[in-house]
C-alpha cells in the first residue's frame, strides 16, 4: 500500500509519501520558523496564511518525488488534532478535497500519537512499548500497548518543556544572537550551554514531594529569569547580550547550562518513577524494555544523554528517531495512516468537507489550542 500524509498543525507544513514495507517514497516540509521567530511566537491567522500559501506545493513536491500520482494512492492521513485551529483546517481541507476528487479513504490522526508511532517505522518495535513525547507543546510519559490504544502514566501541569526552552531563551534574546537566529528557543540554549557550567546556577527540583510521573516546568522557567533579571542587574545592563566590546556576557552560557541541566533531571526522576510504576504494575514485559522518545525537545543530546543514563539503571533500551523525524513532519503522519489502514483503524470514508471533529479517542486529549 501507498500512503500520503499532511500535517499542519502547527507551523510545519509537511507531507510525505510512505508504503506498507516501510520506505518514504518522497517528503517535504516547509518551516515557519524563521517568520515566527521575528515575531516572537506563532500568531494563528499568520501560520495559517504561510500553511494555505505553501501547502499545494508541499503536497506536489512529495508526491513529484515519490513518482506518484492520486491514483497510486490508497489513502490520505491528516492530522486534525490536537494543534492550533486554524492551522490544522488547512491541512484537513486539503487531505479531504483530495480524497473527494480521487475517491480515497481519509485516515484521521492524532498527532501526538503520530510522534509515538514513528519509532516502529525505523525499527521492530512491538507493544506494549513506553514512549516519552517532549515537545513545545507537550509531554507525555505513555505505554503504547497499540496502534490505538495507549495509556497516560503522565504528563506536564503546566509548561511543555519545549515551551520553558523558547520562553528561557526569548527573554535571554538568543534570537538576536549570530548563532541563534536561526534556530528553535531550544537549540539555540543547547548550542549556548555547551560553554557553561551546568552548575553555576542553583534550580529547585519541581514536584519532589509527589510521587507520580508528573512535571511541572513553569517554575524552572521563572527561577531561569529571576537568574537573568539578577545577572542584568548585577552587570548593569537591560539587555543582557549588550555588554561593551562583547556580545556574550560570561553568565549566559551558564544559565543557559544550568536551566538546561535542570530541566533534565526533572524529566529524568519522573521517567524513573514511570519506570518503577510499569515494572509495579507489569506494564511492560521484561524481554520488551523500549522506551521511545520523540518531539522536538529529543533533538537535544543532552537531554538523551541524561534519559539514556536512567534507562541503562532500569535495563530499557533508548529508542530516538533522528532529529528531523522527532520535530514535526509529514512522514510520521504518513507512517501513522500506514499503520492504521493495514489495521482498518478510523479508515473512514469521505464524508462532508469542513468538519475537523473526527473522532479520534486518545488519552493525549482532543483539544484544539487556539487563542
Ligand atoms: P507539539 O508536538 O506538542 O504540537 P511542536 O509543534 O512545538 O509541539 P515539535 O516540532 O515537536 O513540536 O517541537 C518544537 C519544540 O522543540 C520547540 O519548543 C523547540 O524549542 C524544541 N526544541 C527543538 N530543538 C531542541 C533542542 N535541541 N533542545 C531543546 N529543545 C528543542
Ligand atoms: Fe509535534
Amino acid at each position: 500500500g501507498i500512503i500520503l500524509g499532511i500535517e499542519t498543525s502547527c507551523d510545519d507544513t509537511g507531507a510525505a509519501v510512505v508504503t506498507t514495507d516501510r520506505r518514504v517514497l518522497g517528503e517535504s516540509l516547509h518551516s515557519q520558523l524563521q517568520i515566527h521567530l521575528n515575531h516572537g511566537g506563532i500568531i494563528p491567522p499568520i501560520a495559517r496564511h504561510l500553511h494555505e500559501q505553501n501547502i499545494g506545493r508541499i503536497i506536489r513536491e512529495a508526491t513529484d518525488k515519490a513518482n506518484v500520482s492520486l491514483e497510486d494512492i490508497d489513502a490520505i492521513a491528516t492530522t486534525v488534532k490536537p494543534g492550533l485551529a486554524l492551522s490544522l483546517l488547512v491541512g484537513v481541507k486539503w487531505g479531504k478535497d483530495m480524497c473527494l476528487k480521487g475517491e480515497k479513504p481519509f485516515i484521521p490522526i492524532h498527532h501526538m500519537e503520530a510522534h509515538a508511532l514513528t519509532a516502529r517505522m525505523l525499527e521492530n518495535i512491538n507493544f506494549p512499548y513506553l514512549v516519552l513525547l517532549i515537545s513545545g507543546g507537550h509531554c507525555l510519559l505513555a505505554v503504547a500497548k497499540g496502534i490505538n490504544d495507549f495509556l497516560l502514566l503522565g504528563r506536564s501541569i503546566d509548561d511543555a518543556p519545549g515551551e520553558a526552552f523558547d520562553k528561557t531563551a526569548r527573554r535571554l534574546k538568543l534570537h538576536n544572537m549570530d548563532a541563534g537566529s536561526s534556530l528553535s528557543g531550544g537549540a539555540a540554549i543547547e548550542h549556548y550551554a555547551k560553554q557553561g557550567n551546568p552548575e553555576a546556577f542553583q534550580f529547585p527540583t519541581p514536584m519532589y514531594k509527589y510521587r507520580d510521573c508528573n512535571w511541572s516546568f513553569a517554575g524552572l522557567k521563572f527561577i531561569a529569569l529571576r537568574h537573568i533579571l539578577r545577572e542584568e542587574r548585577k552587570h548593569g545592563i537591560t539587555r543582557f547580550y549588550e555588554v561593551e566590546g562583547s556580545d556574550l556576557v560570561p553568565s549566559l552560557p551558564d544559565i543557559c547550562a544550568s536551566f538546561q541541566h535542570a530541566v533534565v533531571m526533572h524529566l529524568c526522576k519522573k521517567i524513573q518513577r514511570g519506570m518503577i510504576y510499569a515494572e509495579m504494575k507489569n506494564l511492560i514485559p521484561e524481554n520488551n524494555r523500549i522506551l521511545v522518545v520523540s518531539g522536538g525537545v529529543a533533538c537535544n543530546d543532552y537531554v538523551k544523554r541524561g534519559i539514556s543514563i536512567v534507562c541503562e539503571e532500569y535495563g530499557y533500551k533508548l529508542v530516538c528517531p533522528p532529529k528531523n523525524l522527532c520535530t514535526d513532519n509529514g512522514v510520521m503522519i504518513a507512517w501513522n495512516g500506514v499503520e492504521k489502514w493495514r489495521e482498518n483503524i478510523d479508515v473512514v470514508p469521505h464524508t462532508e468537507l469542513d468538519t475537523v471533529d473526527i473522532e479520534a479517542k486518545s488519552p493525549f486529549g482532543t483539544d484544539l489550542q487556539d487563542e
